[in-house]
Formats: C-alpha cells, sequence, structure tokens
C-alpha cells in the first residue's frame, strides 16, 4: 500500500491534506492535564469553590498546557519533516486541526496551511468585544510546564485583561467561548479557491489522524471532493477511525497505522 499511495503523490497534479487530533500536542497535553474535579478543598463555600474551579480552568491550566507544547517539538518535527519531503514540489494544500501550532516551525509552505481550531500562539477578548488580537506576555512564555511550579509562578502573575472592556483574555481558538475566527477566514478563502481549480484534475487526498470531533471540516468534505472528481483518491489513516464509507470504496482506502508511523515508512520512499 505504502508504494501505491508513492506512486499516486507522485502522479497527482494536486494534493490536499487533512491533520486532524492523532497528530494533535494538545490532545495528549489535555490527557495528561484533565480539568480538575473537586481540586479545591470541600470546606469552602459551595460557590466558592465552583468559582475557583473556573477560574482555574480558564485561567491557569491553559497556560501551563501551553507550556508542554514544547515537549512534542521534536517528535512533531520529524512527522512534518517526512510530509514535506512527500510534497516537495507539489501543488499541495494542507488542513490542520491541530492546536499545539507546532506545523509553523516546519518547512512546509506557511500560505498553504489552514488551520481553522486556532492555537495558544495569541489571545482574544473572553467576551469578543473586539476582533483585536493580542500577543501572549512574557512572563508566560517562561513557563515549563511543570505543574506545581507553573502555578506558582502563575499565582504571582496577573491575569491578562481586554484593554477595551477589562475582561479577561482567552486564548484564541476554538476552545473559547466565543472565539474570534478572522485569524483563519482569511486563508479558509485561499483553500476555498484552491479546491475550485480540483475539478476534473488528479488529486491524491491524504487525511492523516482526523477523527470524529470536527468531521464537517476535513472527513465529510473530503469524502464529498472523492465522491464526484472521478479521479480523486483517498487515503484515510487513522488508528482506530480509518474506515471509509462504501460511495467512495473503489477510490477511497481505510489505513489503519498511526500518523507518526505512517509519515516516516512514506518518507523512506521519497528519500
Ligand atoms: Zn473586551
Amino acid at each position: 500500500m505504502i508504494d501505491y499511495i508513492a506512486d499516486k503523490i507522485k502522479s497527482a497534479d494536486l494534493i490536499l491534506v487533512g491533520i486532524g487530533e492523532e497528530l494533535d500536542a494538545l490532545r495528549e497535553i489535555k490527557v495528561q492535564l484533565p480539568e480538575p474535579e473537586n481540586r479545591f478543598e470541600m470546606k469552602m463555600d459551595q460557590e466558592d469553590r465552583k468559582g475557583s474551579e473556573e477560574e482555574y480552568k480558564s485561567w491557569m491550566l491553559p497556560y501551563i498546557r501551553r507550556a508542554r507544547i514544547k515537549d512534542f517539538r521534536e517528535k512533531r518535527a520529524e512527522s512534518y519533516q517526512a510530509l514535506s519531503l512527500l510534497l516537495q514540489g507539489k501543488n499541495y494544500f494542507i488542513v490542520s486541526l491541530c492546536q499545539d501550532g507546532l506545523i509553523k516551525e516546519s518547512a512546509l509552505d506557511q500560505e498553504r496551511i489552514v488551520e481553522p481550531c486556532g492555537g495558544y500562539d495569541k489571545l482574544q477578548c473572553s467576551e469578543a468585544c473586539s476582533k483585536e488580537l493580542y500577543d501572549v506576555p512574557q512572563e508566560f512564555r517562561l513557563l515549563t510546564g511543570d505543574v506545581a511550579d507553573d502555578e506558582e509562578k502563575i499565582s504571582l502573575y496577573r491575569r491578562p485583561v481586554c484593554p477595551h472592556c477589562g475582561r479577561p483574555l482567552v486564548f484564541n481558538n476554538v476552545d473559547a467561548s466565543k472565539y474570534i475566527e478572522d485569524e483563519y477566514l482569511g486563508r479558509w478563502a485561499v483553500y476555498r479557491k484552491w479546491l475550485q481549480g480540483t475539478v476534473n484534475k488528479a488529486v491524491c487526498l491524504l487525511e492523516i489522524g482526523v477523527g470524529m470531533k470536527y468531521p464537517t471540516v476535513i472527513r465529510w468534505p473530503f469524502e464529498k471532493i472523492t465522491y464526484y472528481n472521478q479521479k480523486a483518491e483517498l487515503f484515510r489513516i487513522h488508528s482506530r477511525l480509518y474506515q471509509v464509507t462504501e460511495e467512495i470504496s473503489g477510490r477511497g482506502y481505510g489505513i489503519c497505522r498511526r500518523p507518526e508511523e505512517f509519515l516516516k515508512k512514506m518518507s523512506e520512499v521519497f528519500i
């Protein structure tokens, strides 16, 4: 199968890549650092405890999670290096659901990448009173990802607030209750335009580690493109959710494999 996919990549006019949760460092970090329950003392007043928990979840926890992204840097660099080998010299576009932003550190053409779920690079007003985005203050960039250590530091810092309305700032990603989407929408328009150019072309669709969290962004549209374009072929790589619908069974392939392993194996063919 690896050789078959390699041939398809080499002969394709265009390559559309979808990258999903299985490659998102944040997914693993959220498992390592879940939202705590009953973290605060039972003797506290019920309301106070709830307030403290909410505050912890929305304030400290995201910064500690953010500090852990660096632990995945090396591993992801390998995977993205492999992907850029596959895509070298090709006309491609990448849609990524990842929030870790690590693809930005790769050699891939950043103009050809859209990340609709946002990330941890920028802050926004929690109430979205304006569409302005803000940099993460310097002191938060020095956190280590060690929970006890970081909690102590953060408790000494002032929580960043919106300069317009004074309400707390939150990270500009899909977890924000009022997510400001302008950051990626411009690139999304470029992607839509690129897609128009795939009609009747030999398109190779690589769907890597995309689960069912946001099926309307990658999974379903990729199936639709494959269904309507007779020259398109879809390769769905996932450790569990690799199945493809019957309608595209002749040109859609499910490959049960972990994304990192798949990319490594594929790149060996291209070296
Ligand atoms: Zn505001």
